[in-house]
């Protein structure tokens, strides 16, 4: 493949560059290869234009928010990886409160793990761009009296990959506060409404597009910032043994039905990898399931893409043996396979 063009186009737009450049930095397992070319950028026109030139000179691009969902392979990747960073936001003044549907999950049940704030009516829009990490984001609205993201506290994903993945926290989905969102789609900007993405677990129609969100307009509440920063608080404290050098909660959690035959007391999948396939701190290379956490694998130091695959493959394995499930993997794979 050559970038001769690719570059030369990224050059021209002021948009810097690096060639076989470490992914690892920028993912939470801190795991993979290089990436043939490597940028970060700093802002929605930024990202647009890169994508745009991508596309002109037939680039295979990924877009990388947080990194929190990835496992990037040993091999690196062949392409651009594109670190989103962009982060401003401004609240749309006037803007018309839309009704919005939640992520109906009629076959998860979800654990009450916090107490959500009480619903209140004063609601505001807050445009924001893709790149910003959710916890920054958090903090910077709680200083100007505007709560709503405390349930997602602690949750090192930015606003574009919490969209792809419609991430979940307690109860609520990411999905649930989109009002519009502005994608770019075959080189065009356009705006979509949030029956648009179809969201579902750990789904939007993203995953079929491959649509880049530029931003997204959420509904969001005026006010409660004192309760909702002692509820983000609460929460973080209350996840404080989930490892942090991981890529979150690797499968979905048993569905009703499956925790009813199995008569499990839980539908979580971390009860099920300790309690029934008697995994918990099992150890491949740098890759263990976490002791704190059994639904995590964290990198211990030095764990390569394939330790943490091996790994992957034993829950799976077991699970099957054990129960007949296939269990899903939530975490997705980046570049080349090992
Ligand atoms: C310690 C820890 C705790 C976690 N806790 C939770 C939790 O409570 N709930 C939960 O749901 N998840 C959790 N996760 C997983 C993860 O944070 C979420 O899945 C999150 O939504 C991923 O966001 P990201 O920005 O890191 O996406 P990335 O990992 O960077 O990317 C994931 C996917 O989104 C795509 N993407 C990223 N940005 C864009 C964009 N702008 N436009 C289009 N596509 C884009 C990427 O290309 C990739 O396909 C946790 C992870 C860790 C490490």
């Amino acid at each position: 493949m050559s970038y001769q063009a690719l570059i030369e186009r990224l050059t021209s737009l002021g948009i810097s560059f690096q060639r076989d450049c470490p992914i690892a930095p920028h993912t939470t397992f801190r795991i993979g290869g290089e990436a043939d070319l490597l940028c970060v950028i700093e802002s929605l026109p930024e990202l647009h234009d890169t994508i745009i030139a991508c596309n002109s000179h037939h680039i295979p691009y990924k877009i990388i928010g947080g990194g929190s969902n990835i496992l990037v392979s040993d091999k690196g990747y062949r392409g651009l990886i594109i670190i989103n960073k962009a982060k401003d936001w401004e609240i749309l003044e006037d803007a018309e409160i839309p009704e919005l549907k939640s992520t109906a999950l009629a076959r998860h049940r979800a654990e009450d793990v916090v107490t959500p704030l009480e619903e209140r009516q004063n609601k505001v829009i807050v445009r924001i761009a893709s790149g910003i990490k959710i916890p920054t984001l958090m903090n910077q609205l709680l200083k100007v009296d505007i709560s709503g993201l405390e349930l997602f506290a602690g949750i090192p994903a930015t606003v574009g990959g919490a969209t792809y993945m419609n991430m979940h926290g307690a109860k609520l989905f990411f999905g649930d506060l989109i009002a519009q969102a502005q994608l770019l789609s075959n080189g065009e900007v356009k705006n979509v409404s949030q029956e648009y993405f179809q969201f579902d677990y750990d789904y939007s129609i993203l995953h079929e597009t491959q649509e880049t969100v530029l931003s997204c307009d959420l509904v969001l509440t005026q006010g409660q910032s004192k309760e909702a920063k002692a509820l983000a608080k609460e929460w973080i404290m209350k996840k404080k043994n989930q490892p942090q050098r991981s890529a979150g909660c690797l499968f979905h959690n048993l569905t009703n039905e499956q925790q009813e035959k199995l008569g499990y007391p839980t539908p979580s999948i971390g009860y099920v990898i300790d309690k029934v396939l008697g995994l918990k701190g099992k150890t491949i290379g740098g890759a263990k399931i976490s002791e704190g956490h059994a639904a995590f694998i964290e990198n211990t130091g030095k764990a390569t893409a394939e330790d943490v695959l091996k790994l992957i493959n034993e829950i799976k394995k077991q699970m099957l043996l054990k129960t007949g499930i296939v269990l899903q993997s939530e975490i997705e794979f980046v570049g080349e396979l090992n």
